[in-house]
């Protein structure tokens, strides 16, 4: 589980609700072709006959958003994130193709191990459901709904996916020094509870097809089509109580609502029904007193559920989960009955993830930084990391600034702001010490079994961190991965080697399209510790509040403008009887004040920084001013073309906004954009009126 809160700056939108990716499931696919390198800055992605004061996403991206259609293998196709990440597997397959038949070291020979297993696609076509089968037999000895919770423990004893709920080791939110036992809400196979419940006729049409589906699996794994049909109906039913119990994910991104300090005995007492001694037992966590229980009406309504579901219908919805969970991992007939829902009917995804991407992808999550430490030898040079040092410290420097002239906080809100500044850690890179994975047993001929000893071992790590003092330098994501985050709980920003090149980077750029790019998303991580949710952790990474009243007031009504501004945007357009889906501004608020922040401080710090070389912002390269270009490089990076059914699935479970927005709601609330364009007031990114957090 992921109890802890990360931020990052992208979600890669998928075409499955879960990680276990459909996969086309034929063996002699030809040898993958090298992919591209992204380009830092593209003259040749400019619209010129759009109007930047108008539509500056239009202008700035309008000719590569024509050029570049999605590939079938995907549901969102982005200019940097998307390009740059296709290589980074690409080069990260090399090293598993070579791992798997050429061993040097035994930790290649087990990452390589793991990925041949995946790839194995004979033997899973051969073993068919064999490996699943002491689960599902598991199950079926189900004889009353007390000895759930023994079932669900067993489940999760063995590796198989144990559903319904969530547990794990998380940093205590209101002391960051403690690591605490902590349960949360899960067991949904569709991406979010509006789909359960909203009785929009888009989300009654979903509800049919997934019902279709879950029954075809059934049918796929042996039961009749009166069977299956009924088993289905019983999945759906759970589910739907399940997704009304839970929490919504706007009301999920305040920290107090999923903050409950419970002791194990009162915990029982609002799910008697369930006996979590034995799951606890079965997952062989320390001993402990206190725990969180992030939604304690979740498991108000579990406890009801297991009273009220006969037991028949427990032993579907368990043994719908098990299939699903493991569709990577089934013949072939499930892959593509799997994408046929989650990829193609929910996001619009034409072709299954080729089996080498998928297989990259499973080996990258499970053993991350053990082929991590031979990619950063082959990919990160130590300069970059230098560069990148120099780049934190401009944008420290200017946040600080920016603080110290924001007009709307007190001095003394101004003096604890800069003292959360200055405790932020910065990580760049990679892990300064890696992870052990002895403990992890990888077999070739067990692809299955291989899944399950990771999710053992996963868990294992997880939870032998209770009650331990926080470990400072974990990271949590792998180095090859194109993305960045702040953890709140922690109060630190994270820069895998995978986002460090172009076009986010590129040593031999003017420092306007570096600052654009990279020096925009440090900004961005640095402002998510003072956005509406970071904002309420200290430098320690406490729940605590160091605003005063007032000063909180004003930010709320700062916060409130964005929440306004970037809920009229639209994500999808209407069509037929389809109404358009606009942003949910709650659910985008962090994300947009962060990038609206990023946007601003990284352009205080390129000032600093042209100032320094004796440069001027005005200076042409192309054609274009140092400004032109900082803003030009910054939009660039957002160029994106997505699927209809991937950009409302987004709208409703992203917290980011998609290209378009992320780049024409940024611009419009700096002024300097509009100055930098000659745009006139009153014209669309040069507003009146505009809002402005940080
Ligand atoms: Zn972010």
């Amino acid at each position: 589980m992921k109890p802890v809160y990360l931020f990052p700056i992208f979600l890669i939108a998928t075409g499955v609700a879960v990680a276990q990716s459909p996969a086309a499931a034929s063996s002699d696919e030809s040898k993958p072709a090298a992919p591209p390198m992204a380009r830092s800055f593209d003259l040749t992605a400019i619209d010129k006959t759009a109007d930047p004061c108008a539509n500056f996403y239009q202008y700035a991206c309008g000719n590569w958003v024509k050029a570049n259609p999605i590939p079938s293998d995907q549901v969102r196709w982005a200019r940097s994130f998307s390009v740059l990440g296709e290589r980074n597997r690409y080069l990260l397959w090399q090293e598993l193709d070579a791992a798997a038949k050429d061993p040097k070291t035994p930790l290649q020979k087990k990452y390589g191990d793991f990925y041949a297993a995946c790839m194995n696609t004979d033997l899973i076509q051969k073993e068919g459901l064999e490996p699943i089968k002491p689960a599902l037999d598991r199950i079926a000895a189900l004889q009353d709904t007390k000895s759930l919770a023994t079932l669900v423990g067993g489940l999760a004893e063995h590796g198989d996916p144990a559903p319904l709920f969530r547990f794990g080791v998380q940093i205590d939110e209101k002391d960051a020094s403690k690591q605490i036992a902590s349960v949360g809400q899960a067991g949904l196979s569709l991406p979010d509870r509006d789909y359960y419940i909203s009785d929009a006729k888009r989300f009654e049409t979903i509800r049919q097809q997934y019902r279709q589906h879950v029954t075809k699996m059934f049918t796929l794994a042996g039961d009749t089509p009166e069977q299956a049909a009924k088993e289905a109906d019983a999945v759906l039913k759970i589910e739907t109580a399940l997704a009304k119990a839970s929490t919504s994910r706007t009301a999920m991104r305040d920290p107090e609502n999923r903050y409950h300090i419970y002791t194990l005995a009162d915990f029982q007492k609002i799910a008697p029904d369930f006996d979590f001694d034995i799951y606890f037992k079965d997952v062989q966590v320390r001993p402990f007193e206190t725990l969180n229980v992030s939604t304690p009406d979740f498991f108000k309504e579990m406890n009801e559920l297991v009273g009220s579901e006969p037991v028949e219908n427990w032993k579907s919805y368990l043994r719908w989960q098990t299939i699903h969970a493991s569709a990577i991992s089934l013949p072939k007939a499930f892959y593509d009955e799997n994408f046929a829902f989650f990829g193609k009917t929910l996001a619009g995804q034409k072709e299954p993830t080729p089996r080498w991407k998928e297989c990259t992808s499973e080996t990258d999550r499970a053993l991350g930084e053990a082929v991590g430490q031979d990619w950063v030898r082959e990919h990160f040079p130590p300069k970059a990391k230098a560069s990148m040092d120099q780049l934190v410290a401009a944008l420290e420097k200017s946040l600080g600034d920016d603080i110290k002239t924001l007009p709307w906080m007190s001095d003394e809100t101004k003096k604890a702001a800069e003292e959360k500044l200055a405790m932020i850690r910065n990580k760049i890179g990679y892990p300064e010490k890696w992870r052990n994975y002895t403990a992890l047993a990888v077999k070739r001929d067990d692809p299955i079994g291989n899944m399950h000893r990771n999710a053992v071992f996963q868990r294992n790590y997880n939870l032998n961190k209770l009650g331990k003092p926080v470990d400072e330098k974990e990271w949590g994501m792998t180095p090859p991965t194109v993305n960045a985050y702040y953890n709140s709980s922690m109060n630190d920003i994270n820069f895998p080697a995978g986002i460090l090149q172009p076009p986010f980077f590129d040593p031999d750029i003017d420092p306007a399209v570096n600052f654009g790019g990279i020096g925009v998303v440090i900004g961005h991580e640095m402002t998510h510790g003072f956005d509406d949710e970071g904002s309420k952790y200290d430098g320690k990474g406490n729940l605590r509040e160091w605003q005063t009243a007032d000063d909180r007031k004003r930010f709320v009504e700062r916060t409130d403008c964005e929440v306004k501004e970037y809920g009229g945007f639209e994500a999808a357009p209407a069509h037929g009887d389809v109404p358009a889906a606009t942003l949910n501004g709650k659910l985008t608020l962090g994300e947009n004040t962060a990038d609206n922040g990023g946007l601003r401080i990284a352009y205080l710090a390129l000032l600093d920084v042209l100032a320094k070389e004796g440069k001027s912002i005005d200076d042409k390269i192309d054609g274009y001013t140092e400004e032109q270009r900082y803003f030009l490089g910054f939009a660039q990076v957002w160029c994106q073309n997505q699927t209809e059914e991937s950009a409302r699935q987004s709208a409703l479970v992203d917290p980011h906004s998609p290209g378009r927005w992320r780049v024409n709601g940024s611009v419009q609330n700096f002024d300097q954009f509009g100055k930098a364009f000659g745009c006139r007031k009153g014209q669309p990114m040069f507003p009146e009126n505009s809002c402005r957090v940080w």
